[in-house]
């Protein structure tokens, strides 16, 4: 991503980033300098009429939506280019400047010439079985096919393939997964063998274990995690992605369903009612979370601080939703923090988000690609 110079071409100034500089949960730095679009640990070479910046606070590496949906809009339907990079924008204000997309009705490719919005890893189109999803959404495919779909959106999107793993059965009345073990290791192996890693979203406790199982790199929503596959999970090292600002819409999907279909109402519920508990004890155990909002199509967008709100609520401290958010996401995508000439893309937060999450939302500037953008 360069953003070196603006639209208009004037050169972005140079910041001095008075810190502290966290670039990580356990390191900091003192100070910090923004030049070309990078970031530098140490002063650099400034010729005298440099045009120089300070900015004072905390400096947290841009925030990472996980999951959510850039190109689909509040009707459930695919949106212009020109909206979807609307939605970016709102997150980006927010201080989100990476998002993995976790599934999006149009091609946002384009998005990615963009400097001006954040960092996009795309998914390509979501996998479903025919008729178990969001109509509209998603590829739906059956089993014999699921394979060459994989391999088709492995190579449409950036690295990444999003299998809908279970949905409501309406002939069941319940949840249930939407695909057998031999379709759930078929998709994965898939994937890998494309170059690309797989996540599957997930609502139902029957279905975890199977993308466990198949090697799935990463859970979804994750809503019907046990004690047992919370430990496979940290086990295995496999993430999960919270989008709990979503599991509390749980309610209306349950009380919309409950006329025809009470036992999906009730294990709809159940699930959420356990959000907070589950959660908790997936971090505890070693569980690696990563915060996604889900936001695009039901949800709108610039949601994240309400998604950690939520995330402070089942329990985890600053660290931990700071670590959720900032940190350990870049390490999963392979995208630089606050390293030496990575990329700058940063937050400044008056206060300390350490101690509280909250300062996040009280964020001084947004700066994306060296420049100062919210
Ligand atoms: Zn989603």
């Amino acid at each position: 991503m360069s953003a070196v110079s603006s639209p208009a071409g004037s050169p972005a100034p140079v910041l001095h980033l008075t810190g502290p500089i966290l670039l990580g949960p356990e390191q900091e730095l003192a100070e910090a300098w923004v030049l070309d679009g990078r970031i530098h640990h140490s002063r650099p070479d400034l010729s005298t009429d440099a045009e120089t910046r300070q900015l004072d606070g905390f400096v947290v590496p841009g925030l990472a939506d996980l999951h959510c949906h850039l190109g689909i809009g509040d009707d459930g339907k695919g949106t212009s280019i020109g909206t979807a990079r609307q939605q970016a924008l709102t997150d980006r204000d927010t201080g989100v400047l990476l998002i993995r997309d976790a599934g999006s009705i149009i091609d946002t490719s384009p998005l990615q010439e963009q400097s001006d919005v954040p960092r996009l890893i795309r998914c390509g189109r979501h996998l479903a079985r025919t008729r178990r999803y969001l109509r509209g959404y998603a590829d739906e495919v059956e089993p014999e096919d699921l394979p060459a779909a994989v391999t088709r959106e492995a190579q449409r999107g950036d690295g990444w393939v999003k299998l809908v793993g279970d949905w409501i059965d309406r002939s069941a009345g319940d949840l249930s997964p939407c695909w057998n073990s031999e379709d759930f290791v078929a998709a994965a192996a898939a994937a890998h063998a494309a170059g690309a890693r797989i996540t599957t979203h997930t609502f139902d406790e029957a279905t975890v274990p199977l993308a466990l199982d198949a090697g799935f790199d990463c859970l979804e929503h994750a809503t019907g995690l046990t004690d047992e596959t919370i430990t496979r999970a940290a086990q295995a090292g496999v993430p999960v992605v919270t989008t709990l600002v979503n599991v509390d819409e749980f309610e209306s999907y349950a009380s919309q369903g409950e006329p025809k279909f009470p036992a999906y109402a009730a294990h709809m519920r159940r699930l959420r009612a356990g959000r907070f508990d589950r959660t908790r004890n997936a971090h505890d155990a070693g569980v690696q979370l990563l915060v996604g909002t889900d936001a695009g199509g039901v949800l709108g967008h610039g949601i994240i601080h309400d998604e950690l709100d939520e995330l402070a609520r089942a329990g985890l401290e600053a660290t931990a939703i700071l670590s959720a958010a900032a940190w350990a996401p870049r390490r999963f995508l392979g995208v630089p923090g606050l390293e030496d000439g990575s990329p700058a893309d940063l937050l400044v937060t008056p206060r300390d988000p350490r101690t509280d999450h909250r300062a996040l939302r009280e964020r001084s500037h947004v700066v994306l690609g060296g420049r100062i953008v919210a």
